[in-house]
């Protein structure tokens, strides 16, 4: 993204509407910080920009996977799907992805203000490829992972993004080493993170995840959601 800064008139609309606070103003004029510039589009499509000085251009590698994970209106050139992640883990009842016997875990790196280097999702996937995991063929992170051992491509890490999402399934027993995992790279991390966790309720009523969060200390609250909508065949 880029403002003609001799067109720009000042106005302040685009600095309000930036996510993550890369539009300043100097000397009157809108100027964008390409390095925290996350190249989602919000200032293009929503500034309203009174003179047309907002435009779009057209990146280059490594720059250009910023879009992916940051506009929400684009399509994954390799997933083929837009956004930061698969459908929600939650519509399971329907997708069926996670069986008995395993659960789901999501982690959502960045959030608007902040975002996230694409480097950080190396600190989970390099320790989980350790304890081994299966990753979410269609989510936009798996198609960074370059090995076994959980690397992605150096010259991407230092692209920033809005978010990206780690989506991966293990058997039931895996979580307490996940769980270790995740909590020790938050004191590594600069920036936030959510991680969710979907298991399935089994036919007595019992439900997996609540027993061993609670084993491991989790203070759980549990709160329902129902899915009202149309399924897959
Ligand atoms: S909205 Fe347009 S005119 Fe206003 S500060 Fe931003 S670039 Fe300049
Ligand atoms: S493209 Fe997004 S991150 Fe970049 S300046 Fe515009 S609103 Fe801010």
């Amino acid at each position: 993204m880029e403002i003609k800064a001799d067109v720009c008139n000042g106005c302040g609309q685009c600095v309000i509407v930036c996510p993550v606070q890369a539009i300043k103003m100097v000397q009157k004029k809108a100027f964008i910080d390409k390095d925290l510039c996350v190249e989602c589009s919000v200032c293009y499509r929503s500034a309203d920009c009174p003179v047309n000085a907002i435009r779009m251009k057209k990146l280059k590698w490594p720059r250009e996977i910023r879009i992916p994970f940051s506009n929400v209106i684009t399509t994954h050139k390799i997933t083929g799907i837009a956004g930061r992640g698969t459908e929600e883990m939650k519509t399971n009842d329907v997708t069926n992805r996670y069986h008995f016997g395993e659960f789901g875990v999501s982690i959502e790196l960045g959030r608007p203000g902040l975002g996230t280097r694409l480097g950080n999702i190396e600190l989970f996937t390099t320790k989980f490829a350790e304890i081994g995991v299966i990753y979410e063929e269609k989510s936009p992170v798996t198609a960074l992972i370059i090995d076994g051992k959980g690397h992605i491509n150096e010259e991407i890490k230092n692209e920033r993004v809005l978010s990206a999402i780690i989506e991966f399934k293990i058997p039931t027993e895996k979580l307490a080493r996940i769980l270790k995992v995740i909590r020790e790279i938050e004191n590594e991390i600069d920036t936030v993170f959510s991680v969710g966790i979907v298991s399935r309720i089994e036919e007595n009523n019992t439900d997996e995840i609540i027993n061993q969060l609670s084993q491991l200390g989790f203070d759980v609250r549990p709160n329902a959601k129902i899915n009202i909508g149309l399924g897959k065949p």
